[in-house]
C-alpha cells in the first residue's frame, strides 16, 4: 500500500482529534487550497478547469478570507464571469414565459422550463475542483483504512480504539462494501462497538449538560458534558470549526 496514503492514516488516527477522517479532509482541504491559491492560479492548465468551474460558496469563502493569490483570484473570477454569462445568461432569458393572452392562451410548459434552468444553475454553482480534489483523497483514504485494518496489526488496534463522526461512519461502510464477507464482518464489528461507545458517552454528557440547568445541579460538576452540544453536533454532522466552543471564544 503507497505510503504517501498510510502515513497521514496513521498520523490521523495518533492525533487526539475526534474524528480522524474529520482531519485528514481538513489537511486535505488545506493543501488544495494552498494549491488553487498558490502559482497554479496562473497556471493555464488550471485555468482552463477554474475559469469554467469556478469554486463552490463553501471553498469561495475560504479562498476569500486568505490574503493569497488575489490578482491569481480575480483574473480567474473575471474569465469564470463571463464563462457564465455565455453559459447561462440567455438560458434565464429564453425561460421568461410568454404572457397569456386571447389568441394564445395559457400554457404549463414554462413551468418545466424555469426548473430546467435553475437546476442548471445550482449545478454550476456548486462545481468545484477542491470539493472533487478532496473527495478523491478521502476514497483513496476510505479504502486505505479498509486495507490497513486487515494487514496492519499496529493498524488495527489503534482503529479499535478511534471512533468517527457519523458522515464518516457512512463512508467506512460504503469502503467496507467492497470487502470480502468475512472481512467486512470484522470491520463493521469493531466499527459498530466505537459507534455504540461513541454515542452513548455523547447521549449521557447532552443529558448531564441539560442537568446542569436544574438549581439543584448547580454545585455538582461539569464533568465532560461543558462541551457536549459542540461535540455532538460535530459527531452528526461532521467535524465543523463554527462549531468549535474553542475557537469561538
Ligand atoms: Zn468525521
Ligand atoms: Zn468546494
Amino acid at each position: 500500500m503507497e505510503k504517501i496514503y498510510t502515513i497521514p492514516v496513521n498520523d490521523a488516527y495518533d492525533s487526539d482529534c475526534e474524528c480522524p477522517l474529520c482531519d485528514l479532509k481538513e489537511k486535505a482541504e488545506q493543501n488544495f487550497l494552498d494549491y488553487y491559491l498558490g502559482p497554479s492560479l496562473m497556471e493555464p492548465d488550471t485555468r482552463k478547469i477554474t475559469n469554467k468551474t469556478g469554486f463552490c460558496p463553501h471553498h469561495m469563502g475560504m479562498l476569500n478570507n486568505s490574503e493569497a493569490g488575489r490578482l491569481g483570484l480575480g483574473l480567474m473570477l473575471h474569465t469564470h464571469l463571463k464563462d457564465i454569462d455565455a453559459d447561462i445568461s440567455k438560458d434565464i432569458r429564453d425561460a421568461i414565459p410568454d404572457k397569456a393572452g386571447l389568441i394564445k392562451g395559457r400554457s404549463s410548459d414554462y413551468k418545466a422550463k424555469l426548473n430546467k434552468v435553475a437546476d442548471k444553475i445550482d449545478r454550476r454553482v456548486n462545481m468545484c475542483p477542491i470539493c472533487e480534489k478532496i473527495d478523491d483523497s478521502m476514497a483513496h483514504y476510505y479504502d486505505v483504512i479498509a486495507w490497513m485494518f486487515k494487514h496492519d496489526p499496529d493498524f488495527h488496534k489503534k482503529f479499535a480504539n478511534k471512533s468517527c463522526c457519523l458522515p464518516h461512519t457512512a463512508e467506512l461502510l460504503r469502503a467496507a462494501s467492497k470487502l470480502s464477507q468475512n472481512d467486512a464482518a470484522e470491520f463493521l464489528t469493531v466499527l459498530a462497538d466505537n459507534n455504540d461507545k461513541n454515542i452513548k458517552t455523547l447521549t449521557d454528557d447532552v443529558e448531564w449538560f441539560t442537568l446542569k440547568f436544574d438549581y439543584r445541579n448547580n454545585d455538582k460538576p461539569w464533568g465532560n458534558s461543558k462541551n457536549a452540544i459542540q461535540r455532538t453536533m460535530r459527531y452528526l454532522s461532521s467535524d465543523r470549526r463554527d462549531f468549535d466552543e474553542q475557537q469561538r471564544k
